[in-house]
C-alpha cells in the first residue's frame, strides 16, 4: 500500500495537491477538515463538537480526531491507500495512525511536507476565504490563531516521521504543476 502523510500549515497547498496526488495514485483521501465540515453541514453530533473549536482556529480534541479517523479508515478496506490530509496534527495522533495502521498490516510510507512562509499563508487564506466562503479563512485573529496551533503542536509531528526517517520537506512556494512534480518524485523515491 502507498500511505501518504500531505503535511503543512493551513494554506500549504495540501488540498489542491491532495486531488492530483489520488487522482495519479488512486489512494482514498482522508481530509480530516474535510470531514469534520461536512459533518458540520449534516448538523451531527460529531459536527457540533466540531464545530466550536473550528470557528476558533482550535485543533479539535485527539480523542475525537483519533476515533473519526479510524472509523474512516474502516469504510476503506480495500484501498490501494490512503493520503491523509490534515491528519496527523499532533503526535498523539501520529502515534494513533501508526498503530492504526500496524493493526491493517501497513503502515505510513511517507509524510510530504509543503513548506511555505508565513506571510505567503495568510495571503493564500484570506483570498481563499474571499473565494469559498470558509469562515475560518476570513477573520485575520483566527487565522493567526490556526498558524500558531501548527507551530505549537504541529510542528512536533514532523520529528515524530523523522525519527523513523519518513520525513521529506517540499518546496510549497511555486506553480501547483512544478510543486506536484517535486511531490511525484519523492513518492517515486520513497516507493523503490
Ligand atoms: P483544515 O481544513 O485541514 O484546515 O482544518 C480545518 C479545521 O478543522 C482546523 O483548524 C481544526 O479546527 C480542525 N481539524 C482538522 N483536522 C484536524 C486534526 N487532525 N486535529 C484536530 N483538529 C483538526
Amino acid at each position: 500500500m502507498l500511505n501518504i502523510v500531505l503535511f503543512g500549515p493551513p494554506g500549504a497547498g495540501k488540498g489542491t495537491q491532495s486531488e492530483k496526488l489520488i487522482a495519479k495514485y488512486h489512494l482514498v483521501h482522508l481530509s480530516t477538515g474535510d470531514i469534520f465540515r461536512a459533518n458540520i453541514k449534516g448538523e451531527t453530533e460529531l459536527g457540533k463538537l466540531a464545530q466550536s473549536f473550528m470557528n476558533e482556529g482550535k485543533l479539535v480534541p485527539d480523542e475525537v480526531t483519533i476515533n473519526m479517523l479510524a472509523s474512516e479508515l474502516d469504510k476503506s478496506p480495500d484501498a490501494k491507500g490512503f493520503i491523509f490530509d490534515g491528519f496527523p496534527r499532533t503526535q498523539a495522533q501520529a502515534a494513533a495512525l501508526d498503530n492504526l495502521l500496524q493493526s491493517k498490516n501497513t503502515a505510513i510510507t511517507s509524510m510530504l511536507a509543503l513548506e511555505v512562509e508565513e506571510e505567503e499563508l495568510k495571503k493564500r487564506l484570506l483570498l481563499r476565504g474571499k473565494e469559498s466562503g470558509r469562515v475560518d479563512d476570513q477573520n485575520p485573529e483566527i487565522i493567526q490563531n490556526r498558524i500558531d496551533e501548527y507551530n505549537n503542536k504541529t510542528m512536533p509531528v514532523k520529528d515524530f516521521y523523522a525519527a523513523q526517517n519518513k520525513y521529506r520537506g517540499i518546496n510549497g512556494l511555486g506553480e501547483i504543476e512544478e510543486i506536484f512534480a517535486l511531490l511525484c518524485n519523492e513518492i517515486a523515491l520513497s516507493t523503490k
